[in-house]
């Protein structure tokens, strides 16, 4: 079995490229199975998303501690989140940098494949969602799916325009992604450098050479409507669940005010009970009881 984690900040899309890779495999007549998990709820905080490959059915949905893939869509999640934690020996690294990619490479890393994504992602679809140029990056480093495969995966996820500009996207990854050994060798060259955007006008103060890329200077991706989240049925990627012991709790309510989906519900007998639709297993609950009634559990294997 593939295990692929995913590191990104909430508007980038890395729920959405865990999905697509899964999607494209299924498309090959693969096993896949692809959920995130979330931490603080809004934009811009970091997430990360997982995604498994086999060839026989994938009944794992935990979060994925020792993966043989990591992909990171934002260069400021390396001083924020430990994005290798627990990458396999002779593991892979995909990264979205501006940088000399050499500076990335360590020991027990076999490849690593680095390409400037959010310079793509703003010239093409004006608007700093990495997900489906990592993802050319990604297939560019290992075969893992079909390029057809997924862009077929693009293609039914998006439609028209959107569409078509996220193949784009992904086919310029793919050609412009360095993919250097671990002896810090360049082993795969650029497939066709294209400047097709050279000269052209840059967004913001994201085209200064001397800059890095900051989340808070990118223009936003889209527009949250509130209240959506009650279609969304955000238990579905849940991993760990809240188990609450009656016997200790002392009916404060401070669980029901602090989970962020509403997922505490307050029964006729004055105890909670955990709504297992909308619960996602973030354990702030678990830590804002002030009796210790709620422990997390790991969700079984299915
Ligand atoms: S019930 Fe607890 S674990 Fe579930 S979403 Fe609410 S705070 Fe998070
Ligand atoms: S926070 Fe703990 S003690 Fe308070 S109502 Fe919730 S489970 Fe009970």
């Amino acid at each position: 079995m593939l295990e692929i984690r995913f590191h990104g900040r909430g508007g980038q899309g890395a729920v959405t490229s865990a999905e697509l890779l899964a999607q494209a495999a299924i498309e090959e007549g693969k096993y896949a199975r692809a959920f995130p998990s979330f931490g603080p709820e809004r934009r811009g905080a970091p997430v990360s998303a997982f995604c498994r490959i086999d060839d026989k059915p994938v009944t794992l949905r935990t979060s994925i501690d020792s993966p043989d893939v990591v992909v990171v869509l934002d260069p400021s999640l390396f001083n924020a989140v430990d994005v290798t934690r627990g990458l396999k020996k002779d593991g892979f690294l995909v990264i979205n940098t501006k940088k000399e990619s050499k500076q990335f490479m360590f020991e027990g890393l076999k490849q690593l494949a680095a390409v400037n994504a959010t310079q793509i992602a703003q010239e093409i679809l004006n608007r700093p969602i990495t997900n489906t140029v990592l993802l050319g990056a990604l297939i560019r480093l290992m075969p893992i799916v079909k390029v057809d495969s997924l862009i077929s995966a693009v293609q039914t996820r998006f439609s028209g325009k959107i569409a078509n500009l996220n193949v784009q996207a992904l086919e310029r990854a793919y050609q412009e992604t360095q993919v250097l050994s671990n002896n810090g060798e360049q082993t795969l060259e650029l497939v066709s450098p294209k400047n097709e955007f050279a000269g052209k006008e840059k967004v913001g103060k994201a085209a200064k050479e001397d800059l890095d890329y900051l989340w808070t200077e990118l223009s936003p991706g889209c527009v949250v409507q509130p209240g959506s989240s009650r279609d969304n049925h955000t238990g579905d990627w849940r991993s760990c669940l809240p188990v609450i012991q009656k016997e200790r709790c002392i009916q404060c309510g401070l669980c029901w005010a602090f989970c962020p989906d509403a997922a505490q519900v307050q029964k006729p007998d004055g105890y909670f009970s955990v709504d297992l639709d909308y619960c996602k297993g973030c354990g702030i609950c678990a830590m804002e009881c002030p009796t210790g009634a709620i422990h997390m559990e790991k969700e079984l294997e299915l």
